[in-house]
């Protein structure tokens, strides 16, 4: 197992080929303030909720390889599903639009949100995304077989018009559906490289990324790409959904994936695989008033937005973790910024609640 070079990773990842949709690379830089009040390491940020496309977010860099792939195999229509606020099939709406392909997305009420034309919602509805709302699973992630009878549908009706379905896996992780490799892990392969570059040019190493976890691509492919590079990055995965046993074992499924279709010399495992899930709350997309007092010092320490239903709870945990002395005071941490922002508006009510207002 020998390590391997950035230009190896680099000619390995451009083997899959990808349409341009995003701004690349995103801003790294210091988080000046917030270092300072915490007293801990220095913690630097990566915002990927600057990609561009939709508002931004982590699955706009999945996206790029995944339209290819719809592309590429002759489809004209992609059909996804995930909660009823969901950032993924917003982001696929919008990817999708770009490229002539119609977006038809399951949208499942995990949480009690309302049914309003607000946030991620409203933005699908303005790209006139084919929408189908369910009742899911409170609390919880969208599960396969909550999909598999109106999926089968809906592809036969597709057929049936005479026209060809791409199935894209819920968040772009895990091998299934249309998608054969784990494209959206592999864009976080490249994703890591983009930010060692970055972290090499402001003069340091980073010791750890820390970011919310909720399909497993995002953790996987950078979890692969630290361990390729040796660098000895950890990657820390905060899960907003499921426990660390279930999640760490999906996460690994979609890692070993990666090594697999990049073609690595890797042998990842269990340990590579780091999952907190202390900072889930009440369930998947249920916000606090910890997650909100979260938000608001992020907000007035360094004037940006975290989200409530993933980085609001990534950064409570960092919080969490610098408290607890789980770091040294010299290590470098960086946040990963995965986007979300537009859930903050459907969320107004108990957002403004837990802070006062
Ligand atoms: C989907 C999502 C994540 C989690 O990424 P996965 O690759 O699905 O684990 C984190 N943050 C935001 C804002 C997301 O939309």
């Amino acid at each position: 197992m020998e390590s391997l070079s950035v230009s190896e990773i680099i000619r390995k990842i451009q083997k899959f080929p990808k349409k341009n949709l995003i701004h690349l690379p995103t801003p790294l830089y210091k988080l000046e303030n917030l270092s300072q009040a915490l007293g801990g390491p220095d913690i630097f940020i990566k915002r990927d909720d600057l990609t561009g496309l939709a508002l931004g977010g982590n699955k706009s860099r999945k996206l790029e390889f995944i339209i290819h792939d719809v592309l590429d195999k002759g489809a004209d229509v992609i059909i996804t599903w995930a909660s009823l606020q969901s950032n993924w099939c917003l982001q696929t709406a919008a990817a999708a639009r770009k490229f002539g392909i119609t977006p038809i997305l399951i949208l499942f009420k995990t949480y009690d949100l309302p049914e309003e034309y607000d946030g991620n919602l409203l933005l699908d509805f303005i790209l006139d995304a084919d929408i189908k709302i369910r009742e899911g699973p409170k609390g919880g992630v969208v599960k396969a077989e909550d999909v598999e009878e109106i999926l089968e549908e809906i592809i036969l009706d597709i057929k049936e018009g005479g026209h060809s379905p791409y199935v894209a896996p819920i968040g772009g992780s895990m091998v299934g559906g249309s998608m054969e490799k784990p494209l959206g892990a592999i864009s976080y392969v490249s994703a890591f490289v983009e930010m060692l570059e970055q972290a090499e040019a402001h003069g340091f190493e980073m010791d750890y990324v820390i970011h919310a976890s909720g399909s497993g691509g995002t953790q996987a492919g950078l979890a692969v790409a630290a361990k390729a590079l040796k660098g000895g990055t950890k990657v820390l995965g905060i899960s907003v959904s499921d426990d660390k046993e279930t999640f760490g074992k999906d996460v690994l499924t979609v890692a070993k994936d990666t090594v697999n279709a990049l073609g690595l010399d890797l042998e990842i495992n269990k340990e590579d695989i780091i999952v907190f899930d202390e900072y889930i709350g009440e369930g998947y997309g249920i916000i606090n008033k910890e997650v909100s007092d979260t938000i608001r010092f992020a907000a007035k320490k360094e004037g940006i937005f975290l989200d409530p239903v993933y980085t609001g709870k990534a950064m409570l945990a960092l919080f969490d973790l610098i408290k607890k002395g789980y770091f040294k005071k010299e290590d470098k941490v960086v946040f990963c910024h995965t986007g979300g922002t537009p859930a903050l508006f459907p969320n107004k009510d108990k957002i403004s609640k837990f802070l006062g207002l």
